[in-house]
């Protein structure tokens, strides 16, 4: 196959250094993230070791031709590296001065499972040899050894332990137990050792001519875009095939040349409280992997976040202060010219300071707020732009209990405080494992030695994360830290034998199935289930919401059946209850026999009686709830499942609601057969119910009415609305609202005192509502899209039987996303919009809003603001979530047109009033 070429214009290689870059930091789509900071970095005169990032395109090209290098690559790839030769003074190949380079993988995302790094490119036999007339002959061995098992491992693909067993057993040779115990003489001879594991594995000797290396390194980072695991993050994370990844390639510097050399990395900001302090850790005489590996424990950058149980190591402030107060500048010409929290990588060669990565950072929920709204008040971002920088999911993650202080707790080893939060589960120690016992409804603890990118489907799996090695930038503590899963890292007292199922610390045994608690905020691990206490919210968090509140046009409400959740979700800001399901109170056990009764009676007296002792058991619920949301609206739902839910099934249970009713049991049995439904999804349930069994609403309907007044009597501000739910046909609802007028009236004519008004509405969760919305809003106050429902009869799939094909399903392309996840305009969202426009043309005022689970949901928040809805309702913990969505969606929508469309609203509303009055 001929390889493509590009348009002779197109550019493929960009080059950096000496101040000067091709590309810049807007270009992260050809450079990746990595390339287009390098540059961005060079040009704004920060120390960058040159280089030059071959762009994301000749991956596409690369893949398209088979595996193929496109055609003018290599002459523009001569061109650059010529280019860092000049920069550096020294040549690629040369005996004399050898250039060594690093080759990275960079895509436009960080993303875990691709080819990460070959450090120390361009060593073979004969430039080991000048670089060790020019450094030391220990330090050119260490670095050629370190670059063969690298370029083995990732390029030609030599298991990684066929060169650990060798470095380990010539360890117990020499008696020694540290790589840096070792001489020049034992790393030249390693190298032998290691150069004849690669000829043994791959036929052919080590490639010593480095423009090969440079080429097969190249080659293999396109490769690893397509390694299974690389291409099942891209799908799990929605990041499309075709964007490919560059390849960086870039002067060494040398971080372990010396005790005058460090190799580190920092946040410019803390990235667990957010708090202003220049947090990092670095290691000295060391490169880059041995940071992140893990193995020695790396040191502090600076005093200010030294953590107490740092308090005995040195910082790179006291021991290399010249190379800090560098880096200490550049920390905040980074945050000035980023306008965010940088997470950077950087080098000390022989006290000269370079700059290897900038990115935004990760951080914890805590951290992205407080960043956020610092940031704002420093000046460096507007307002919007805060509100814009938290994930609004993330929020959740703030709201979750902590440990409760006073609960008494074994604390049985304690590591690194990695990620805040409590996690309590059961103990397991594969990341398959992990994901089994998730799936089976187990909460879990992950416990590994330490984790790679292989582990992140056990990671997203589990409750929490421990790890006997690794810092506080490991793998998983960065990993964790972006999941917002409690995490704690570094553990040293704990010995796992993952071929034993277990841990040990001390002479206490830890098996897999045990359970244990981890508190990411303290580092502690402890032995059992802890009890845990709502954690409080920052200054910041107010802050943000304050603001967030003040340009969002969405109103939010809360799903919430009890008095509890109320209070709960109105202290997280909540504006009313968008739906209040009344199943939910029947359920209790001292009510289930009342509505067993109500269901099974044999006829319409008996019925009576029942819902008799029903009735001032809803009323009670109701006053709470109407107390609790004190002036706000309370959307109550009448009745909705369908009846056999509620049925005994055991013995115990038919027997004792057959004494209930005085009917035998047999007769009983019949009746529950006669309510079993094939499909009780699509059967006798909702206003189905009201129109067949009209006592039940009438019961509900007058709780309602009489908890209002009885509220409202005693000063409190109601604002009930009563919602049919199910309707599919006007006729139903043609019925229904007469019925449960009269029912409201006969209840205010008795308390003629009070004055309470009670909207009527309904629920549009059936497809055929939305299509006849027009029809539907002659006898609706309101609207509330029911979209669990609506989803579930308009793709003909339960969300739980989904589950068990949706993976094929989106693999397959059928589906580009979990249709129960967002609604969006491709979707059911196309329904949402229809029933709007349909019913607001009958009723220009008509009031409509959302109160399925997408109602927490930011992105579906977002489509219910651009779809003109009055409010999104959800669970009491997605407020916050809800509230920020709605803020991000109004600063999000062009502004003229939000006006105009907020302008369009008002007059049809006021229109609306006036129609309405006339009428
Ligand atoms: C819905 O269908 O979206 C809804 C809110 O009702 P439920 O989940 O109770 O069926
Ligand atoms: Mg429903």
């Amino acid at each position: 196959m001929k390889a493509p070429s590009a348009p002779a214009s197109r550019r493929r290689v960009y080059g950096f250094g000496a101040g000067k870059a091709d590309g810049r930091a807007a270009m992260r789509e050809i450079l990746g993230g990595k390339g287009a900071n390098l540059a961005e970095m060079t040009r704004i005169g920060l120390p960058v070791p040159p280089g030059f990032t071959i762009s994301t395109e000749v991956c596409a090209e690369f893949e398209a031709s088979g595996g193929r290098m496109p055609k003018g690559l290599q002459a523009e790839v001569a061109k650059a590296l010529a280019k860092v030769e000049r920069i550096m003074g020294s040549r690629f190949g040369d005996p004399e001065r050898p250039l060594l380079v690093s080759v990275r993988s960079g895509a436009r995302v960080s993303m875990p499972g691709m080819m990460d790094t070959v450090l120390n490119l361009g060593l073979n036999d004969r430039t080991v040899e000048g670089l060790a007339a020019r450094a030391q002959g220990r330090f050119a061995w260490d670095s050629y050894r370190r670059f063969v098992q690298m370029y083995g491992d990732v390029v030609l693909g030599v298991p990684m332990e066929r060169f650990d067993d060798r470095l380990e057993s010539l360890k117990e040779r020499r008696h020694v137990s540290l790589d840096t115990q070792l001489t020049a003489d034992d790393w030249r001879g390693l190298v032998r050792e290691y150069l004849a594991i690669v000829e043994a594995q791959t036929g052919k000797p080590f490639p010593q001519e480095p423009n090969e290396q440079l080429w097969g390194a190249i080659a293999a980072v396109f490769r690893s875009w397509e390694t299974p695991r690389a291409v099942t993050y891209r799908k799990l994370n929605g990041i499309p095939q075709a964007w490919g990844t560059a390849v960086n390639v870039q002067a060494m510097v040398f971080g372990n040349m010396g005790d005058d050399c460090a190799t580190g990395v920092a946040f410019t900001r803390d990235p667990s409280t957010g708090a202003k302090v220049f947090y990092g850790e670095y290691l000295k005489n060391a490169q880059g992997e041995d940071v992140v590996a893990g193995i020695r424990t790396p040191q502090p950058l600076a005093r200010e976040s030294r953590s107490p149980d740092q308090a005995q190591l040195p910082t790179l402030e006291e021991e290399m202060p010249r190379a800090y107060r560098e880096l200490a500048r550049i920390r905040s010409t980074l945050e000035k010219h980023y306008r965010d929290m940088q997470d950077v990588e950087f080098t000390i060669q022989s006290g000269t300071l370079w700059m290897l990565q900038t990115r935004s950072g990760k951080r914890t929920a805590r951290a992205a707020v407080k960043i956020a709204v610092d940031m704002a008040r420093e000046g460096l971002i507007s307002r919007d732009e805060a509100i814009g920088r938290v994930n609004p999911d993330s929020l959740e993650q703030l709201l979750h209990p902590t440990l409760d202080p006073d609960a008494p707790r074994q604390v049985i080893a304690k590591g690194l405080p990695a990620s805040p939060g409590a996690a309590c589960g059961t103990v397991v120690f594969s990341a398959d494992a992990a994901e089994a016992k998730a799936k089976a409804g187990e909460k879990v603890v992950l416990v590994r030695i330490e984790t790679s990118p292989e582990d992140i489907h056990g990671m997203h799996a589990a409750e929490g994360i421990l790890t006997a090695r690794g810092g506080m930038t490991s793998h998983a503590a960065v990993v964790a830290r972006g999941m917002g899963k409690c995490c704690v890292v570094g553990c040293g007292s704990l010995q796992i034998a993952y071929d034993r199922g277990q841990f040990r610390v001390d002479d206490r045994v830890v098996r897999s199935g045990d359970e244990i608690t981890i508190d990411g905020s303290t580092g502690e691990v402890i032995l059992g289930r802890v009890p845990t206490v709502t954690p409080e919210l920052g200054r910041e968090f107010a802050e943000l919401m304050r603001w967030a509140d003040a340009v969002r046009r969405l109103e939010v409400r809360t799903n919430a059946d009890t008095p509890n959740d109320a209070k709960v979700a109105r202290e997280f800001g909540a504006q009313g209850i968008g739906l209040c399901r009344t199943e939910h109170m029947f359920f209790e056990e001292e009510r289930i026999l009342a509505v067993r009764e109500m269901i099974l009676a044999p006829d319409a007296v008996h019925r009576g009686r029942a819902l008799d002792k029903l009735l001032p058991m809803q009323r009670g619920d109701f006053v709470g709830i109407f107390r609790a949301m004190e002036g706000l609206p309370v959307t109550i739902r009448l009745l909705d499942p369908p009846l056999h839910e509620f049925l005994p099934h055991e013995e115990e249970g038919i027997r004792e609601v057959a004494k209930a009713l005085g009917s035998d049991v047999a007769e009983v049995r019949a009746r529950i057969e006669e309510r079993s439904e094939f499909n009780p999804m699509l059967g006798h349930r909702g206003c189905r119910l009201g129109i067949t069994f009209p006592e039940i609403y009438r019961m509900q309907v007058r709780a309602i009415a009489e908890a209002a007044c009885q509220v409202a009597e005693s000063g409190v501000k109601v604002r009930p609305e009563i919602m049919i739910p199910l309707v599919a046909h006007v006729g139903e609802l043609e019925r229904l609202r007469p019925l449960v007028e009269e029912e409201v009236s006969r209840v205010l004519a008795l308390n003629r005192s009070v004055k309470v008004q009670i909207a009527i509405g309904t629920m549009i969760e059936v497809p055929r509502a939305a299509l006849v919305a027009d029809e539907i809003a002659k006898y609706a106050d309101f609207f509330s899209f029911g979209t669990n429902d609506l989803t579930q009869m308009t793709y003909a799939m339960s969300r739980d039987d989904a589950g068990k094909f949706l993976p094929e399903y989106i693999e397959a392309g059928i589906l580009t996303d979990d249709p129960f996840v967002s609604i969006d305009r491709e979707g059911i969202g196309q329904l949402v919009c229809i029933g709007v426009e349909r019913g607001r043309k009958t009723r220009r005022d008509l009031k409509v809003g959302i109160c399925g689970e997408h109602g927490g949901d930011p992105k579906s928040v977002r489509f219910c603001d651009e779809a003109g809805l009055d409010y999104v309702s959800c669970s009491p913990f997605r407020v916050p979530v809800a509230r920020l969505a709605a803020a991000q969606a109004a600063v999000a929508a062009p502004r003229a047109a939000g006006r105009r469309g907020a302008a369009r609203a008002e007059a049809a509303r006021k229109a609306g009033r006036r129609r309405r009055a006339g009428r």
